[in-house]
């Protein structure tokens, strides 16, 4: 399963994964059907296997993706934190979602269907987004929207400063997001070179094809350094054990962004 998903992920072009995993996944998904000991819980869906699916471009990660909605681990995390620590759901404010992650989208867009315009997606050229603007010049008033969330996609962009200080010029003041990108805590310091466009080398040295740069431990500060108060939280590590294991949580940190 791990080679054959591999070897999609790197051969089949990825309009095509995208229209077959639809059905292409679940069905794998039933290969791994629910153990009552050691099974896993998506908290996105709700779905139980015995275990998730193996997910990633070069080296597959074991217990990765869910077969039901797709979601991933940093997909979970995220959703038990609006879900949990936020008042996203029951507060109704206006969200843009930028990139927006399927498997969160798909509760989203009908839990704001009460309260029309309050969410809203954007993306460079997906037709599921209302919205289609790059970034780094976001087509949106100063202070127009009250919670952002963009969610990798700063380690894709050319001039990700530029980026982070529009997702801070639209927030209002008093507004919040969350700004996620891979982070490598082993690096002191972000490691970027904008000479390196070939995609093997991109994937060699950045983790993958279309990646520009590895944050480092100074991700928050870049954030804080385009006007944003962060708040840099460990968040795997307020479940338990058993928690962390059932929704298959990974160690990634959770960048909550505030404009004051
Ligand atoms: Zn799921």
């Amino acid at each position: 399963m791990k080679q054959l998903i591999k070897f999609s992920l790197n051969h089949i072009p990825r309009p095509v994964l995208q229209r077959i995993a639809g059905w292409a996944v679940p069905v794998a998904g039933l290969f791994y059907k629910y153990r009552r000991r050691g099974g896993v819980e998506c908290p996105v869906c709700g779905a139980k296997y015995r275990k998730f699916l193996p997910y990633g471009y070069v080296q597959p990660r074991p217990n990765a993706l869910c077969p039901k909605c797709l979601s991933l681990e940093r997909h979970r995390l995220l959703w038990l934190y609006l879900t949990r620590e936020t008042d996203l759901l029951t507060a109704f404010p206006r969200t843009l979602h930028i990139a927006p992650e399927v498997c969160i989208m798909r509760h989203l867009k009908p839990h704001f269907k009460s309260h029309p315009g309050q969410y809203v997606t954007a993306d460079l050229e997906s037709p599921l987004a209302d919205l289609h603007f790059d970034v780094q010049q976001i087509p949106l008033a100063d202070g127009s929207v009250d919670v952002v969330i963009c969610n990798h996609i700063m380690e894709h962009v050319a001039d990700d400063r530029r980026a982070m200080r529009e997702l801070h010029r639209v927030l209002k003041p008093g507004g919040w997001g969350i700004v996620l990108s891979p982070v490598d805590r082993d690096y002191e310091q972000t490691y970027e070179d904008d000479s390196i466009t070939d995609p093997d080398e991109r994937t060699r040295i950045f983790g993958q094809y279309d990646h520009r740069r590895i944050y480092g431990a100074d991700y928050a500060d870049r954030l804080r350094q385009a006007g944003f108060q962060v708040a840099d939280i460990d968040y795997a590590a307020t479940f338990t054990e058993a928690e962390r294991r059932l929704y298959a949580l990974p160690a990634d940190h959770m960048y909550v962004v505030y404009k004051v």
